[in-house]
């Protein structure tokens, strides 16, 4: 069975890397995981520079990378203003990724919006991004739990969903944000959506999930027995969320693929390519990385016998 995996570590990653991640350091590593055969890349966000320094590079990223012909590169953007300048720019990203949060107070948080100001804004993102040939998804944080109000109740995960179908989004992203889920909640809710708001095609929804409390890759499992084929991961593990408390490391993008193609699922991601890339990552943020196969290797990289001693 065919899968999508989407890495987000250029944006979702480096997004809270202390030290700046040079613009030509973004660029050859959205060039590297061009060629793995990775569905998406997310490579930059039009927040603003402000908000979020380690990103204010995005025209320059989107304009310095070489585009792989099946690869969609996407750019989030926070709000009306991120739309605009993505339409603006002279190398547009193919997709956009709007935001909102299921939870009140992490979307005032996060983009600094209530509900009601998110759904105005976002009817008018749509328009702007299809006007200029972009299409455009949005991200659902905290589907799964808030790290500020806890429990996130179903049917405001479903009233979401249905109006963004309505609204014409191309795609929606149920995210964890925080690493709150757990695989039973993600199979039963992602189910319930996938019968209660038919998806046009087998990518338009995507899952997004954390690894904070280390049930990331059983909550991709739990994804796929629902139904999802489309997966977000981050390489080397990479993430976090600055507007949420504790909110370290994305899956990890090349674990995933590891785990996936074991059980017999098609990727098309070359694994071998995508930890070659992984393994650069420490030197890029000068820190140690929760990637495990990259240390470990792959499952089936045989490793010679201790030699006996007589
Ligand atoms: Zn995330």
């Amino acid at each position: 069975m065919r899968l999508y995996i989407n890495d987000v570590a250029v944006r979702d990653g480096f997004q809270i890397e202390k030290q700046f991640v040079p613009t030509a350091t973004k660029i050859e590593l959205v060039n590297q995981l061009s060629r793995t055969g990775l569905h998406k890349i997310e490579v930059t966000s039009f927040v603003s520079p402000r908000a979020v320094p380690a990103l204010a590079d995005a025209q320059d990223v989107l304009a310095g990378i070489e585009r792989v012909p099946g690869v969609v590169y996407v750019a989030l953007i926070p709000n009306v203003r991120g739309a605009q300048n993505a339409a603006a720019t002279s190398r547009k990203p193919d997709e956009v990724n709007a935001v909102v949060s299921a939870s009140e107070t992490h979307n005032r948080a996060n983009i600094n919006r209530t509900h009601a100001e998110s759904l105005e804004e976002l009817p008018t993102m749509v328009r702007v991004a299809h006007a200029a040939g972009m299409k455009i998804t949005v991200s659902l944080s905290t589907t799964f739990g808030c790290p500020f109000e806890g429990h996130v109740p179903e049917d405001v995960v479903f009233s979401f969903v249905e109006r963004f179908h309505d609204m014409g989004f191309d795609g929606i992203s149920l995210a964890d944000t925080t690493g709150m889920a757990n695989p039973r909640q993600v199979r039963e809710l992602a189910a319930r959506v996938l019968e209660r708001f038919a998806p046009p095609n087998e990518t338009f929804y995507t899952l997004h999930f954390h690894n904070t409390r280390g049930m990331g890759l059983a909550n991709v499992v739990a994804g796929l027995q629902a139904g999802v084929r489309s997966f977000d991961g981050s390489i080397a593990g990479l993430g976090g969320c600055p507007f949420a408390p504790g909110a370290t490391g994305n899956i990890c993008t090349e674990d995933m693929v590891n785990m996936l193609e074991d059980m017999g699922y098609d990727t098309r991601v070359d694994l071998a390519r995508l930890l070659a890339v992984a393994r650069r990552i420490p030197v890029v943020v000068g820190h140690d990385v929760p990637g495990q196969v990259m240390k470990a290797g792959q499952t089936l990289e045989l490793h010679s016998p201790p030699e006996l001693s007589n």
